[in-house]
């Protein structure tokens, strides 16, 4: 039996930032994972600047590793596309400059960006990895919890156990007693594409908020080499409502709508079409218990209008790391403790689930949609906005104030 202070299970975005997190701080741990790396995980491969300011705040030294990574695409702004088909491109930062400007965004393969990750814990002192091994047993003791393999040939015994194997996790399930629940949880799918036209000439993210996957979207994001990621996300209980079959819904609307049909005359799908589901963070939820911590899609923490879900795990990965130091040091594991990491993370990511919440309820009404577009075309103020809304939280609060609607409409 391995022994340890803390386990993380999970070397996903959240599981290998907390895992770093603690080695910057000199605390050791052991990192499990069922998949050998690189592995592919579902995705729209879509990474926010989140990603990289957490990275800077655990270390800079990754952060620039992370710049220089070739096999991802810089991204410099949004393209709106909303239910009326018009469109609205919006730049990450206005009168941006390639040149002299740092890139905000990044389409990255995960198979390539978990692995830089996982490439970052091979060369931590402190993290000991073990790949390839599916932690399925819990057991809790007085002094630890014992986790097992369903092999049941590994067994590790750690103090504190950070909990970040992904969004089918059965310790969420099971020991946190968090359910899936439809209205709180989308599906999306996702596919690979060589070869489709008109993409913007500074790779801009496309989001096409299509009718009838309202308050979900379309999306076509651009990599290197020609290749797209395209895929859709919808809400599960639209998906079980509707009883809409994502894949069909996917490849029809881009074989059948004549925007899609013209743009894809010459793409190939290059993968296979792939889903996985996305627990939302549409409401709180106890994100911790006696001698554990829930981390990224585990804690149910995906942003409900946007879907990113890779910097929100950063973020806890990184809070659980300290929490995790603060434990050690005061040699309590206690519920009423870890307490203070949900608090934590409701206090870094708490006012903006909250407004994303707002937003995708508000984005479920076509008209609605569509006339904060056209305004959005005539009127930089909102443009601004908008463009916050993927990047800048406090930005994004003008959305939900009444004031601000009023205000658009007098300066029409
Ligand atoms: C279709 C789709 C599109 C998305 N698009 C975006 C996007 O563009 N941008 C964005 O920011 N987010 C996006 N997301 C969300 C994003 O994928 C997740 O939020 C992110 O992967 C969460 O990271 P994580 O580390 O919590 O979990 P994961 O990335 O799922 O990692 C969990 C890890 O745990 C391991 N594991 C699982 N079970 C066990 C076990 N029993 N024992 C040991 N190890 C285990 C897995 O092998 C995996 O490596 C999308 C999600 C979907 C489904």
């Amino acid at each position: 039996m391995i022994t340890t202070s803390v386990c993380i299970i999970g070397a996903g975005p959240g599981g290998a930032t907390a895992a770093l997190q603690l080695d910057r701080l000199g605390i050791s741990c052991v990192v499990v994972d069922k998949a050998v790396f690189p592995r592919d995980k579902v995705c729209g491969d879509g990474l926010s600047g989140k990603v990289i300011t957490a990275l800077e705040k655990i270390d800079p030294a990754v952060a620039g590793r992370l710049r220089l990574l070739v096999e991802k695409e810089n991204s410099w702004g949004v393209t709106f596309v909303s239910p009326g088909r018009q469109s609205m491109d919006v730049p990450y930062k206005p009168n941006y400059n390639k040149q002299e400007d740092a890139p905000l965004g990044f389409v990255c393969k995960r198979i390539h960006f978990d692995n830089f990750m996982v490439d970052e814990l091979k060369r931590s002192l402190n993290v000991r990895l073990y790949e390839g091994v599916s932690i399925d047993k819990y057991t809790e003791e007085a002094d630890g919890y014992i986790l097992t393999s369903n092999t049941g040939d590994f067994a590790v015994k750690a103090q504190l156990v950070i909990v970040a194997n992904g969004a089918h996790s059965s310790f969420t399930r099971d020991v946190a007693g968090i359910r899936m629940e439809p209205k709180y949880y989308a599906a999306g799918i996702r596919a690979y594409y060589k070869g489709v036209t008109g993409m913007h000439a500074d790779s801009f993210i496309e989001l096409h908020f299509l009718k009838d996957l309202l308050p979900g979207y379309l999306w076509i994001f651009p990599l290197p080499n020609g290749e797209a990621n395209v895929g859709m996300d919808m809400l599960s209980d639209a998906v079980r409502d509707r009883k809409v079959n994502l894949k069909t819904l996917l490849t029809d609307t881009l074989k059948n709508d004549p925007i899609f049909a013209e743009r894809f005359k010459q793409a190939e799908m290059v993968s296979s079409l792939d889903g996985y589901g996305l627990p939302l963070g549409s409401k709180k939820r106890r994100l911790s218990g006696s001698r554990y911590m829930l981390v990224g899609d585990a804690a149910f923490i995906i942003d409900p209008f946007t879907g990113e879900g890779i910097g929100n795990a950063l973020y806890c990965g990184a809070i659980a790391g300290k929490q995790a130091a603060a434990c050690l040091s005061a040699k309590d594991f206690s519920a009423e403790t870890l307490l203070a990491y949900d608090e934590d993370v409701y206090r870094v990511l708490g006012p903006e689930l909250r407004l994303s919440y707002k937003l995708q309820q508000l984005v479920k009404y076509p008209r609605l949609f569509n006339w904060l577009m056209k305004m959005g075309m005539r009127n930089k103020q909102l443009r601004d906005v908008i463009s916050s809304m993927f990047y800048e939280v406090d930005l994004r609060k003008k959305l939900t104030r009444p004031s601000f609607y009023f205000k658009l409409l007098l300066n029409r």
